[in-house]
């Protein structure tokens, strides 16, 4: 008889003490279904499940890992802030080192404050712009996932924009009655959405290169009308670039698209695989925060010793000269290698990508929403994911989610991952 496969085991074993046994819902494959792999470790572009088997990691834990994994100036780093102590409680001099680097590379923000997730980021930066507008509306649209904070996991049906329709159980009506949720991409109901209460409304918050309904851009037009818009009626925009940040280039989206947001909301990337997020800003609005103002925001670990280590010595590998042209363009190969095989093969595909960020659909057209990205076939993608993963590629266990490229993947990676892609897309063509 066969041994069960060890990746069986653990998950029997982490589901009778863990719900679904995962710590964060889409861990579990319940999407493309199997036996999510319990990681055993990693090292630059691979990764090895719990059986020894290898991976080539185009998750990157969810994006954080922009340099691969184990970089040795961040291990470094890392081990050298632990024999310092863990966490003090008090300020020290690395969190302001980080955040003069973070502010010297994202220069629309004079002030920043560092927390410890993206989820509490951007329910700060939410409760600061209300905080600063002295206003209750917020907008946000439909596919952008802006963390689990109560006001913000609200999704919209499809049609006009609705107001308050809870994702989640547990998250009272009442909650989200000011959370107005639009389509992307939709100019003409953002306008009437500001038409009809622009003084109400405290800020916009966007994935202004969205990576959680898979890989959408907002058009240019959008975004700008965005900035006109909250600009003509005294709201604040806000950029959740806990994705796009350090990923899609040093200047984030904002900086693809040439447009200033208010308030941005950073993570992943800044923290290099540590538990660390921030959110920034002008000087006369990060000054409404306590204890300066009257905007509560706190934390325990806030600015972690170790984890300020680990994110400092992540953005001064980023910051090298060169560096995001290296990283699009083996983005790019990989994307234009993907398609090429699809499309010998007669497989619907399209693909885009900005510095080391991607997504691909199975849809002969880049869908600009998320109604569009729904239509993708489920079935096919989970054909596609699981036939990657036989074949030691690993991407990301859900059709709506990107893709994330390292430093760490060689041409060899990527000429490898096209391949196996190539024999799937024999399967999916027939
Ligand atoms: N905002 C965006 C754009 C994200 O992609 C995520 C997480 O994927 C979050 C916020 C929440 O961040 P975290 O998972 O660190 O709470």
């Amino acid at each position: 008889m066969s041994q069960p496969d060890t990746n069986d085991t653990l998950f029997e074993r982490a589901r009778a003490v863990i719900p679904g046994g995962v710590n964060s819902p889409v861990r579990a494959f319940r999407a493309v279904g199997g036996t999510p792999r319990f990681i055993r470790r990693a090292q630059g572009a691979y990764m090895w499940d719990a059986a020894e088997r290898r991976y080539i990691d185009y998750i990157g834990s969810w994006g954080p890992m922009i340099l691969g994994h184990g970089h040795p100036a961040v291990v470094e780093a890392v081990q050298s802030a632990v024999g310092e102590g863990f966490s003090f409680g008090a300020p020290t001099e690395r969190e302001i080192e980080l955040a003069e680097a973070i502010l010297t590379l994202m220069p629309s923000m004079e002030m920043v404050r560092l927390v410890s997730s993206g989820t509490e980021a951007a329910m700060s930066a939410l409760r600061l712009a209300r905080g600063a507008t002295g206003r209750k509306v917020i907008v946000k649209f439909e596919g952008c996932y802006h963390g689990h904070a109560d006001a913000l996991l609200v999704k919209a049906g499809s049609g006009l924009a609705t107001f308050g329709n809870p994702t989640s159980a547990g998250v009272p009506p009442e909650v989200v009655q000011h959370t107005l949720v639009l389509r992307y991409n939709d100019i003409a109901q953002l306008e009437e959405a500001f038409a009809t209460q622009g003084q109400d409304i405290a800020c916009v918050m966007i994935e202004a290169i969205a990576g959680n309904m898979n890989f959408v851009r907002a058009s240019q037009a959008f975004a700008q009308r965005c900035r006109e818009l909250c600009t003509q009626h005294g709201a604040l925009l806000v950029f959740d670039e806990v994705m796009t940040g350090f990923r899609v280039g040093l200047t984030g989206a904002q900086g693809v698209l040439g447009i200033t947001p208010d308030l941005t909301v950073l993570g992943k990337v800044i923290g290099g695989g540590m538990p660390l997020a921030a959110f920034g800003g002008p000087r006369d609005i990060m000054e409404q925060l306590a204890p300066l103002g009257p905007v509560y925001q706190a934390g325990t670990l806030s600015g972690n010793p170790v984890a300020t280590a680990c994110g400092l010595a992540t953005l001064r590998e980023i910051a090298k000269p060169g560096f995001y042209a290296t990283l699009a363009a083996r983005t790019r190969k990989l994307v234009a290698g993907l398609k090429s095989a699809a499309d010998q093969e007669g497989v619907p595909f399209s693909v885009d990508s900005e510095g080391g960020m991607f997504g691909f659909f199975l849809l002969d057209q880049l869908p600009q929403d998320y109604g569009s990205v729904m239509k993708s076939d489920g079935a096919r993608f989970n054909t596609l994911f699981h036939g990657l993963l036989d074949r030691g590629v690993y991407i990301a266990p859900a059709l709506y989610e990107a893709g994330f490229v390292s430093a760490a993947h060689s041409d060899e990676d990527v000429a490898a991952t096209v391949e196996a892609a190539h024999e799937v897309f024999k399967e999916l063509g027939r």
